[in-house]
């Protein structure tokens, strides 16, 4: 169960793969199927139920494109 889910600004992504190296849970890749607006492999997510809302990705991302939203227990 996803404690998080995480809000990808894709267009402004340029595929550095950082975030994909930091994520606990191994659940970032980067698209190879695709290219966003200035022409880079935009980051994805695997596997979003695994997401336990960390913000590591978010923390290390040089360019602000990841938004983590927390869920709140119910
Ligand atoms: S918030 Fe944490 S677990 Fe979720 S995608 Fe980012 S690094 Fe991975
Ligand atoms: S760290 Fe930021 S710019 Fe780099 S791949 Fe991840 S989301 Fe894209």
């Amino acid at each position: 169960m996803a404690k998080g889910r995480i809000i990808i600004n894709e267009d402004k992504c340029k595929g550095c793969d950082l975030c994909v190296h930091h994520c606990p849970v191994d659940i970032l890749a980067l698209d190879t199927s695709r290219t966003n607006k200035k022409g880079y492999t935009p980051l994805m997510v695997t596997d979003p139920d695994k997401c336990i809302a960390c913000a590591f990705c978010a923390m290390i991302c040089p360019d602000n494109v990841i938004t983590v939203e927390r869920f709140s227990k119910s």
